[in-house]
């Protein structure tokens, strides 16, 4: 009947599906959909739910839908609607055929409504937005009948014709179900079906003047697309009832509503109204800002679709609210840059190392593994002359106490190539900083090993200064200093909490020749420094731009596996 992996772990969603599949509730079919509303840009907790939906669809040799959930006209744009395709594709799913609008539907959920109020189920109600409210109670309270409830089904009709042919300003009226107004969940008393609206919409124009609310419009859209398992996140718990009540009121076939926590990520906001303030106070670079949690971020930041996937299985699906801790995402990513990334030389700091024993126009190629993690790693060659470049801070003139690096004196191995001792340094003299380091090198040492034995414990990199190229690299910390960026004093609101370090541009930045065929969308490791992926927005033929795509969690540790003479 599947195609299950029983690898994976078997989640309350996935134990639904099956027993449905067992019973043949829906005749062994599969057919879930990821139903976005084009009002901002996706982000990871979306992701979660792309993963999910698609991921169970192929999982049980199902179907899943794209389907833009456009029932407001007045916060849609176009530009969101290709985003999300864009961005759903890049995450590896495929929706086929099978992409939907709501607004498609507005001549069928028009006629739904029709048959409401046939049925007496629904009703013209002419209470204003504020009396609707005092009318409505409140948790504690019953509600009370609107005087406009009982009105007949000829009336009802022709006013909602009339709604709908656009005789009566925006806010005069509403359709309302008639279900009970002394029901304890607030969802079922009364709530609105249509609204007058007088706005263009971004695909229907000005055909029509009234909107479906999101509850009417979303479970007749499951039904008509025949949807057989609707997963929402928790916060439609309560809205379930009103799901059922209206497919059964009409009378159609009816998907199932499932209710699943959202993911909540530690140091980001996720709220779409969140991010777009950000966005449109130019608080971030735009949605595709590499420090927002946008999946257009993540990608412009270096994420791969495959550290986003496991990350969505890892985290599971539940049913009560949680925070995932950032480093998980963090964690997931560096695992797969690990297996995938190329590993080169760039000096973010650099300051000059000359050679003094090594000849005037010396130069050399060493050779340079891709990626130790791979047994089958392919190696390129890295030219090697007098002057290079080393990072700035891989040198201190009063070295403290195990301090590997190079200082007066000490000897240390330059990655790939030789071991040089540092025999002097000079100074700016009005700035004192350092602008020049020398040292010789042992021609012994050829690839960064000695034949007598003679060990070393720091491993510098390098880049042969006549042959780098020149890059700008920024470094990118978390966009909010605390774990929940809502913890604020009273008054005070989420961007107070955004973090004023979280982008370091740091120019002049020194790598290894071959990066200037770097390309947008591979992630590279920068010995020592981290994985940095090329800026898709600012690099240009004339300049390259990298940002930061995560630190190495533990460089030390990694330069001192790279010093065992196994670990190359
Ligand atoms: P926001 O509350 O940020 O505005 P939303 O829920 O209104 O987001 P939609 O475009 O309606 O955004 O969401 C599309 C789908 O993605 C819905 O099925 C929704 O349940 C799911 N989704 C949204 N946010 C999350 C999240 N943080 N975790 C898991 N699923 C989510
Ligand atoms: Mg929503």
């Amino acid at each position: 009947m599947n195609n299950v992996d029983s690898a994976t772990p078997l989640h309350f969603i996935k134990a639904i599906i099956e027993k449905d599949l067992e019973t043949q509730k829906y005749k062994g079919r599969v057919h879930t959909r990821f139903p976005p509303e084009p009002n901002g840009y996706l982000h990871i907790g979306h992701a979660k739910s792309i993963c999910l939906n698609f991921g169970l669809a192929q999982e049980y040799n199902g179907l899943c839908n794209l389907r833009f959930d456009d029932t407001n006209p007045i916060k849609e744009e176009e530009e969101y609607v290709n985003s999300i395709q864009e961005d759903v594709k890049w995450l590896g799913f495929d929706w086929d055929d099978r992409l939907y609008y709501a607004s498609d539907y507005f001549h069928q959920l028009y006629a739904y409504a029709l048959q409401l109020i046939e049925k007496g189920k629904a009703y013209i109600c002419d209470l204003s937005p504020d009396e609707m409210r005092e009318y409505r109670g409140t948790l504690t309270e019953p509600g009370k009948n609107s005087p406009y409830r009982d009105r007949s089904v000829e009336e009802n009709l022709d006013l909602f014709q009339r709604m709908k042919n656009g005789e009566f300003p925006d806010g005069t009226r509403v359709l309302r179900a008639k279900i009970d107004m002394n029901s304890s969940n607030l969802n079922m008393r009364d709530p609105v079906i249509y609204r007058i609206l007088h706005a263009s919409h971004h695909r229907t124009g000005d055909q029509w003047c009234i909107y479906p609310m999101y509850d009417f419009a979303h479970c007749f859209s499951d039904s008509i697309e025949r949807i057989t398992h609707s997963i929402c996140t928790l916060e439609f718990e309560d809205h379930r009832p009103l799901y059922d009540w209206f497919l059964d009121a009409v009378g159609v076939y009816h998907p199932q509503q499932i209710e699943f926590a959202r993911l909540n990520l530690s140091y980001t906001v996720m709220s779409k109204r969140k991010l777009n303030e950000l966005v449109k106070l130019k608080l971030v670079d735009g949605w595709n800002d590499p420090r927002l949690p946008t999946i257009a971020g993540l990608r412009r930041r270096g994420y791969t679709p495959q550290a986003i996937q496991v990350f969505a299985e890892r985290i599971g699906v539940a049913k009560s609210d949680s925070i995932v801790d950032i480093a998980l995402l963090e964690y997931c990513l560096r695992e797969d840059l690990n297996k995938v990334a190329l590993r080169v030389m760039a000096v973010l700091d650099p300051v000059k190392l000359v050679i003094e024993n090594y000849p005037e126009d010396g130069l050399e190629y060493v050779e340079a593994i891709d990626n130790p993690e791979d047994p089958d790693s392919s190696t390129r060659k890295l030219p090697f002359s007098r002057v290079l470049y080393i990072e700035r801070d891989d040198f201190k003139e009063d070295p403290p106490h195990k301090y590997f690096r190079l200082a007066p004196g000490a000897e240390v191995r330059l990655k790939h190539a030789y071991y040089v001792t540092c025999t002097g340094y000079e100074k700016d003299e009005k700035t004192g900083e350092v602008v020049e380091i020398r040292c010789t090198y042992d021609p012994e040492t050829r690839g960064g090993w000695s034949s007598d034995g003679r060990k070393v414990k720091g491993t510098l990199h390098w880049v042969s200064a006549a042959h780098a190229v020149n890059a700008e690299v920024r470094l990118l910390d978390r966009l909010f200093l605390v774990p929940n960026p809502d913890d604020v004093l009273e008054g005070g609101n989420f961007k107070d909490n955004l973090n004023p370090n979280s982008l370091k541009i740091l120019e002049g930045c020194k790598l290894e020749p071959g990066m200037v065929d770097a390309k947008i969308g591979t992630s590279y490791q920068f010995l020592r420094n981290g994985y940095f992926t090329k800026d898709s927005k600012y690099s240009t033929n004339h300049k390259l731009v990298f940002n930061q795509t995560v630190p190495l969690r533990d460089s030390w540790a990694k330069i001192e596996n790279a010093q065992k003479p196994d670990g190359k």
